[in-house]
């Protein structure tokens, strides 16, 4: 029955369709780009963090050359205080020199602070600075997997157009009620509405098939279906 390897012919169509719709071709695609967006998010947010933390230091070193021209400036009195004073008396002279080295001690510590303060500084710049360049090869590798993800889409797309096409040629072959009742049985089972009678078992479930509906079907003068499952019976088509 030519109808019945027509209806064969567009199960088959309609699965080829199904495979390459649920094909895990696309989907380890949109994964990866998602991964890779998600890094960018995070190193951007990063990035930001650490230009927070270098705009904190620069003016923590604004303020600590501030805090040591004045105790160099204080030093200075200190020692003019010092080499002109005349007439004091050696103990005053000696609690000057102390005031004046612990001020020298104190400028010291600012110093080594300030010099702290830069390092950590430059730390950080170069810390973003890296930072940025794992964005850039990120988002590089994100605009190669947007068009690697859109070509193997458009790929898809026309291949399944295609076998669309094919399916339509086969239903123009199909009488109206065959076809309707392709459709109508296709609702209930999407991939697979069409099964064989294959050594007296439906091949959709598997049940045995009643000799009496068995012989209706190997005549094939019309259309049965599964007593069971309910699919199309048709007769094995090799037989
Ligand atoms: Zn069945």
């Amino acid at each position: 029955m030519e109808q019945a390897g027509l209806l064969w012919k567009l199960q088959a169509l309609v699965q080829e369709v199904y495979t390459l719709q649920n094909k895990e071709g696309l989907r380890p695609l949109a994964a990866h780009l998602k991964d890779l967006q998600e890094n960018i998010k995070n190193g951007e947010e990063e990035s930001r963090k650490l230009l927070r933390e270098v705009t904190a230091l620069e003016k923590m070193i604004l303020a600590q050359e501030e805090s040591i021209n004045k105790q160099m400036e204080a030093v200075k009195n200190g020692k003019d205080k010092l080499y002109s004073s005349k007439g004091g008396s050696l103990k005053e002279l000696l609690s000057q020199q102390q005031a004046l080295a612990k001020m020298e001690a104190e400028v010291q510590k600012t110093e080594n602070a300030y010099w702290e303060t830069q390092k950590r500084m430059e730390d950080l710049k170069a810390a973003d600075k890296q930072t940025k360049e794992i964005i850039k090869t990120l988002k590089l590798q994100y605009n190669e997997g947007v068009k690697k993800y859109n070509a193997e889409k458009n790929h898809l797309e026309i291949k399944i157009a295609e076998l669309q096409l094919k399916q339509d040629e086969v239903k123009e072959k199909l009488k109206p009620e065959t076809l309707k009742l392709f459709v109508d049985k296709e609702k209930l089972f999407p991939i697979n509405p069409v099964a064989v009678l294959k050594g007296g078992f439906c091949t959709g479930c598997h049940i045995s098939i009643p000799s009496h509906l068995a012989l209706h079907i190997r005549e094939g003068k019309e259309f049965y279906s599964c007593d069971n499952c309910g699919r199309i019976l048709i007769n094995n088509l090799n037989s």
